[in-house]
């Protein structure tokens, strides 16, 4: 038998099962306790029903919620882009080709370099709440860089994805369909074995909606799944496309006409906002009101990435979509935990139900809504994952 924790006096629990509590999509919960037995959420409920456990933990009244799903990261990279982004804020517009900068540093970087960057931000992510991560490749753009990136990713992270198309490599400027050969290729073959999913840059400057489909239907004939950078700097095909193809998740839709939405809408793909990439290059909000009432699941993640948002706060992306993007302070947390977990189809993360992976984040805060309420204040005090604590 695991060791059991009471965590007890909790003052407002979020656990994301609308079937307990408030009934509400959050399912709160007021003076709650939650058993941990190893990994594991054992059970959940009023503390004055609690059963007895091993070891005991007092809340002292403070909120606890699901620990965050941050299902969009690109954090295998070296190098720095604090020049561009100042020049970016002294009025020159973010262009796709910024990638190149971060691609040249990665290249020229060993392998220890990467992996000790990878681990520093998972761990900064972690001390912040975040308890799941999705991260990508994409800053190699070689077989070999593409792979390793991979293969340090799939140590330290819950969810690998193979971003080989993320822009087209400088080495094939001139031939940009000899990159997308390559990336269906014998690049893939070389990163498939580390990677669930596929992941393309569906824009102008990146890839057009026929290289994009070519990239995700070689990606799921290997076995992955398909999510895709959508709609982010202009309008396009990205979002249609990821409908079509059953993609997990469209990520960014930033600018969307009425048969994106409604696309969306009408499939699974799960909407994806990623408020700190809107943030960090002064562009327009993604509007999640407008996906929200047309009945689109929507994600919140942070793209953290050196070059358009160089965030990994969670509680940033929430306070962001609260205050810019129309979402409540419990759609947004529902987003940045639940709906995370729905955009790496992933059940055992993302709520506190009994049997999900014991993922806790303890607030300074008497209730989840301080995360937008008092914005930019470090409110995660405490912080369990998989039943550690942190
Ligand atoms: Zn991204």
């Amino acid at each position: 038998m695991s060791t059991t924790t009471l965590i007890t006096r909790i003052g407002s629990l979020v656990t994301n099962d609308p079937g307990v509590g408030d009934g509400s999509p959050l399912g709160l919960i007021q003076d709650a306790a939650v058993v941990v037995e190893g990994d594991r959420v054992a059970w959940v409920g009023p503390a004055d029903r609690a059963p007895d456990a091993d070891l005991m933990h007092d809340a002292e009244g403070r909120a606890l919620i699901p620990g965050f799903v941050d299902s969009h990261s690109h954090l295998v990279f070296a190098g720095d882009r604090t020049a561009e982004f100042n020049a970016r804020m002294s009025g020159h517009p973010y262009q796709a080709g910024g990638i190149r900068t971060t691609v040249a540093a990665t290249r020229a970087a060993g392998d220890e370099e990467l992996e000790a960057n990878l681990v520093r931000y998972v761990r900064e992510a972690l001390r912040q709440g975040t308890t799941t991560v999705e991260t990508k490749s994409g800053y190699g753009l070689t077989v070999d860089d593409e792979a390793r990136a991979l293969r340090i990713a799939a140590r330290h992270t819950d969810e690998v994805t193979f971003l080989g198309a993320h822009i087209v490599s400088p080495d094939f400027a001139d031939d940009p369909a000899a990159y997308v050969d390559l990336v269906t290729g014998p690049m893939l073959d070389a990163c498939a074995p580390y990677a669930r999913w596929v992941d393309v840059f569906c824009e102008k400057g990146a890839f057009d909606g026929d290289q994009a489909r070519a990239v995700l239907t070689a990606g799921m004939a290997k076995g992955l799944v398909p999510r895709v950078h959508a709609n982010q700097l202009s309008y396009g095909p990205g979002v249609q496309l990821a409908v079509e193809l059953g993609a997990a998740s469209a990520d960014h839709c930033t600018l969307l006409t009425d048969e994106d939405v409604a696309a969306l809408a009408a499939g699974t793909t799960v909407a994806t906002l990623l408020p700190g990439a809107e943030f960090s290059t002064r562009a327009q909000w993604p509007d999640a009101r407008r996906l929200l009432d047309a009945g689109v699941t929507v994600a919140l993640s942070t793209d953290c990435n050196p070059g358009s948002s160089f965030t990994s706060s969670m509680p940033f992306c929430i306070a962001l979509a609260v205050r810019d993007m129309g979402m409540t302070p419990d759609e947004a947390l529902w987003s940045a935990t639940a709906g995370g977990a729905r955009a790496l189809r992933r059940d055992d993360v993302g709520r506190i139900v009994p049997g999900a992976y014991a993922d806790l984040a303890l607030l300074d805060a008497p209730s989840h809504v301080h995360l937008s309420y008092r914005p930019g204040v470090p409110l995660v005090s405490e912080v369990w994952r998989h039943g550690v604590r942190a």
